[in-house]
C-alpha cells in the first residue's frame, strides 16, 4: 500500500519484490498455497491490535465484543466444516496445535507412535530436534518397503510391541489415502489415544475428497495454510465436547498467550470459502491436477514413491535417474519452479541431500491451472532434469514457465507501483 511505501520503502519493496517472484515461479511446494484477497484483507487489519486471552465470552480483556463474534464464527464454520463437536481455532500454528495435544494427553516421559521423518512424519511427531522426541519416548513406523505405503498389520504388530499412550497419523510427504479405522482399531487394541494430524490433507478431507478422521480420533489437528488455503495457522478439532474443554486450555492457558485475532478472522474467511461449492471443485481438480503430473512424470522415465498419488502431492525418487533430492531442486528452481528436495523411504541419502523431490498442486490449481498445464509442467520439469547441462533446455524450460504464469495471473488486483 501507499501507507507503507511511504513510511518503510525498503520493506514495502522487499514485498512487491516478494509478490513479483510469486507471481513469475511455478510453486510447486506441496504445503503451500495462495489465500484469497478476502483471506489477505482480514489478515491485514485493525484486529492485530486487540489483546483477546480467554475464549468468546470469556475473556480476560475489555473491548473484545466484535472480536468474539468473528472468533465465534471461524469456531462455528470449522465444526461444520469438519463435522466435530468441538473447534479451537487460536493455535498460532500446526506444531502449536500439536504441542497443546501432548500437554492434553501426555505426562513427560509416556510414549507416543508416530511416522518416522524420513518416511513422510513431521517433525512434531517425535523428531529427537522437537520438543516431542526430547519430552517423550518415541516408537516410529515407516512405509512398507515393499509397496511404499502404509502396512497397517505391521504397524499393528509395532503398536502391540512398543504400547504407545498416543498413537498419531497424518503426515508432511505421504502420497495416499489413510484408513482412520485401522488406525483407531490399533488403538483400541492397546488403550492409546489417537491423533489424525491432518495439516498437508485439511482442504481435501473438508470436501469429501479424502475420509474424515473426526469419527475415529480422539483429536485431530491441522494447519489452515495448505489444502485448506486459509491463513498460516492451526486448529484443533475434537468429536468429544469435554475432551475440547481440556484442549482449549491447553492451548490457552497452557501453551500460548493471546491469539491472533487478525489471523483468526482470516481463518474465519477461509472456513466460509471453503463451506461453498467452488471449493469442492477445486480440491477435486488438485487430486486430478496431482494424479496429470505424476502420470506423465512417470511417462517420461522419472520413478515416483508409491508409484503414484491419491491426494495433493507425490514424490519423485530420482535414484531412477542417478540425481539427488539437492540437485534436482536447484536445477527446477534454475527454471523458476519452487519445489523441495526431501527423503524418499528408506533413503540411503542425509535429509540435507536426499533422494527425493517433493511436489504438490494446491497452489498452482489454483491459480487456474488444470490437467493440460500440469502435464505440460510435469514435461517441462523431466526435460530440465533429464538434460542437466543444456542451456538451450533451461532456455525453452524457462520461457515455458514464463508463458504458464503469463496465462494465469495472480492477485491481479495488487499493483506494483513502477520506480520512478
Ligand atoms: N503437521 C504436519 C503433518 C505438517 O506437515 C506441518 C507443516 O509442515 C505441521 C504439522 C506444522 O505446521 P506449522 O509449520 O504451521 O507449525
Amino acid at each position: 500500500s501507499d501507507f507503507l511505501a511511504n513510511s518503510d520503502p525498503a520493506v514495502a519493496e522487499l514485498i512487491n519484490e516478494e509478490l513479483q517472484r510469486q507471481r513469475d515461479h511455478l510453486e510447486l511446494i506441496a504445503s503451500e498455497n495462495f489465500t484469497s484477497a478476502a483471506v489477505l484483507a482480514a489478515q491485514g487489519s485493525v484486529l492485530t491490535n486487540k489483546y483477546a486471552e480467554g475464549l468468546p465470552g470469556k475473556r480476560y480483556y475489555g473491548g473484545c465484543e466484535y472480536i468474539d463474534k468473528i472468533e465465534q464464527i471461524a469456531i462455528d464454520r470449522a465444526k461444520q466444516l469438519f463435522g466435530a463437536a468441538h473447534a479451537n481455532v487460536q493455535p498460532h500454528s500446526g506444531a502449536q496445535a500439536n504441542f497443546a495435544v501432548f500437554l492434553t494427553l501426555l505426562e513427560p516421559g509416556d510414549k507416543i507412535m508416530g511416522m518416522d521423518l524420513s518416511h513422510g512424519g513431521h517433525l512434531t511427531h517425535g523428531s529427537p530436534v522437537n520438543v516431542s522426541g526430547k519430552w517423550f519416548q518415541v516408537a516410529h513406523y515407516g512405509v512398507s518397503k515393499e509397496t511404499e505405503q502404509l502396512d497397517y498389520e505391521q504397524i499393528r504388530e509395532q503398536a502391540l510391541r512398543e504400547r504407545p499412550k498416543l498413537l498419531i497419523c497424518g503426515y508432511s510427504a505421504y502420497p495416499r489415502v489413510i484408513d482412520f479405522e485401522k488406525f483407531r482399531a490399533i488403538a483400541d487394541e492397546i488403550g492409546a489415544y489417537l491423533l489424525a494430524d491432518i495439516a498437508h490433507i485439511a482442504g481435501l478431507v473438508a470436501t469429501g475428497h479424502h475420509p474424515n478422521p473426526i469419527p475415529y480420533c480422539d483429536v485431530v489437528t491441522t494447519t489452515t495454510h495448505k489444502t485448506l488455503r486459509g491463513p498460516r495457522g492451526g486448529l484443533v478439532l475434537t468429536r468429544d465436547a469435554e475432551l475440547g474443554k481440556k484442549l482449549d486450555k491447553s492451548v490457552f492457558p497452557g501453551t500460548q498467550g493471546g491469539p491472533l485475532e487478525h489471523v483468526i478472522a482470516g481463518k474465519a474467511v477461509a472456513f466460509g470459502e471453503a463451506l461453498k461449492p467452488e471449493f469442492k471443485t477445486y480440491s477435486a481438480q488438485v487430486i486430478e491436477n496431482a494424479r496429470a503430473m505424476a502420470s506423465q512424470l512417470q511417462q517420461r522415465g522419472l520413478k515416483i514413491v508409491s508409484n503414484g498419488t491419491d491426494n495433493h502431492l507425490m514424490l519423485v525418487d530420482l535414484r531412477s535417474v542417478n540425481m539427488t533430492g539437492k540437485v534436482a531442486d536447484q536445477l527446477v528452481s534454475t527454471v523458476n519452479i519452487t519445489a523441495n528436495k526431501n527423503t524418499v523411504p528408506f533413503d540411503p541419502e542425509s535429509p540435507f541431500v536426499t533422494s527425493g523431490l517433493r511436489l504438490g498442486s494446491p497452489a498452482m490449481t489454483t491459480r487456474g491451472m488444470g490437467t493440460t498445464e500440469f502435464t505440460e509442467i510435469a514435461n517441462i520439469i523431466s526435460d530440465r532434469l533429464i538434460n542437466p547441462d543444456s542451456d538451450a533446455v533451461t532456455e525453452d524450460c524457462k520461457r515455458r514457465v514464463a508463458a504458464l504464469c503469463d496465462r494465469f495471473p495472480l492477485y491481479p488486483h495488487i499493483q506494483i507501483p513502477v520506480a520512478a
